[in-house]
């Protein structure tokens, strides 16, 4: 099968970019507006550029490489992802994405093929959050549901301030607003992301075509009974609040695996108050995370699971349980997921649908602007570590999905084009385009 993507000059990008980390031999640790991370952007730049892109930096960092358009005046089609990372993270998670974009810009150049509309790659900031929290950052930024007053508050771990570290970057945090997009001012947004399960490489499948992202829900459940001496107090008399969260905890697990329908539950984070090992616990706080493609699961084990609690509490326990965060289900472009399905067919590409198990910037943009996600393998699913790994050939056949996909989204007249670069008797991409789309 013939491909368009070039593997190689993905792998230079990828490595390439993954020197850009503060833990040498420890995985990417690329935190927001770092030095690693200027010189992370600096890199990308001369990549954009390399490929024929003007570039851009936002007033907030994003990095923004511009294919003009025959009609600059259109509305682009925006392409990327971010390319922060978490603490000792792998190379692919965000990168991918972004340098999907910029192969998509060379692949134009090589094949002289000029978009009727703009297209822009973009590099994003903060989508994971490590650095100030909360994550998605350059989307709620972009999509003006982030108050750029708020870069005053939001500070890291050392205490510094987004603001602060903006300037020490050399932005200047009070013209963040001018990130901002104008509503309308985007025709459609395309993030290619590594899975960061297992699915696709288990089933032997190229790509998934995401078709919405789950919805979930974040409990904070807290037990409280009574302090006391470890020593001298009966086991009639207790009331532990710990005993009682772990007879809750423990049956969690699997109301999600009988409602089933892709819901899943996870207890990540628990906290024992005093914790002394000879005193019995009178506090006990711990979060819930919920999620499933469907609101009407999600709410259903929300209440499943407040009931568990509830049953566990009594006997000098009290319970809580507060809804900390509820977002529904993110349906993204149906238009654009069945375009990359079938790209991907035409193609030869194994792929399927897929709901997304993580947020990512797509679930953002797609409040703003027709959005499309794609997904390639990540190998034994690992992600979030150093061994995350996505072999270049598979990234290229993401690629060259979201080539296609971005052919057609700028009018490009294949016909005419394919016939003088690729000769007169078709090639795979010309199969990929539907007479529909010219
Ligand atoms: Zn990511």
């Amino acid at each position: 099968m013939e491909r368009f993507a070039d593997p190689h000059r993905l792998e230079q990008m990828i490595e390439g970019l993954d020197r850009f980390t503060a833990t040498p031999g420890q995985g990417t640790t690329r935190l927001t507006w770092s030095p690693e991370f200027r010189g992370a952007s600096d890199f990308l730049r001369a990549q954009m550029e390399a490929a024929g892109l003007t570039v851009r930096e936002d007033a907030v960092g994003n990095l923004f490489g511009r294919l003009e358009g025959r009609d600059p005046t259109l509305a682009p089609v925006i392409v990327g992802s971010h390319f922060d990372s978490v603490p000792n993270g792998g190379r692919f998670d965000g990168p991918a994405g972004v340098v999907t974009g910029i192969e998509a810009a060379f692949l134009f150049r090589q094949h002289g093929l000029t978009p009727d509309r703009p297209i822009e790659v973009i590099a994003m900031i903060e989508e994971e959050g490590s650095r100030f929290g909360g994550g998605l950052l350059a989307s709620r930024i972009l999509t003006g549901q982030l108050d750029p007053a708020d870069l005053n508050t939001l500070a890291d771990d050392t205490g510094v301030t987004a603001a602060e570290a903006m300037t020490a970057y050399g932005l200047d945090p009070a013209r963040a607003g001018e990130a901002v997009l104008a509503p309308g001012s985007v025709h459609a947004f395309l993030e290619l992301h590594i899975e960061q399960g297992p699915v696709l490489e288990a089933q032997g499948e190229d790509v998934a075509i995401v078709d919405r992202v789950v919805g979930l829900s974040q409990l904070k459940v807290t037990f409280r009974g009574q302090a006391g001496h470890a020593g001298t107090t009966p086991m009639n008399a207790r009331r532990d609040a710990l005993v009682g969260a772990v007879t809750a905890l423990a049956q969690l697990p699997d109301l999600a695996r009988r409602i089933g329908r892709d819901s899943v539950l996870t207890v990540g984070k628990m906290e024992v108050s005093p914790g002394g090992a000879n005193v019995i616990p009178d506090l006990v706080v711990f979060t819930v995370d919920i999620r499933a493609p469907e609101e009407s699961v999600v709410r259903q084990l929300i209440a499943e699971t407040t009931a568990v609690i509830q049953a566990a509490g009594g006997n000098g326990l009290t319970t809580e349980v507060e809804e900390q965060l509820f977002v529904a289900p993110t349906p993204l472009s149906a238009a654009l997921h069945a375009s990359l399905s079938r790209h991907a067919g035409a193609l030869g590409l194994k792929h399927r649908t897929m709901v997304s198990g993580a947020g990512h910037d797509a679930m953002i943009m797609a409040g703003f602007a027709p959005t499309g996600l794609i997904f390639v393998p990540s190998r034994g699913g690992i992600s979030h570590a150093p061994e995350e790994w996505t072999d270049y050939a598979q990234l290229a056949r993401g690629v060259d999905v979201v080539f296609a996909t971005l052919c057609e989204l700028t009018g490009v007249k294949h016909r005419r084009n394919m016939r003088e670069h690729f000769g007169m008797h078709g090639s795979p991409i010309q199969k990929s385009f539907p007479d529909e789309i010219v």
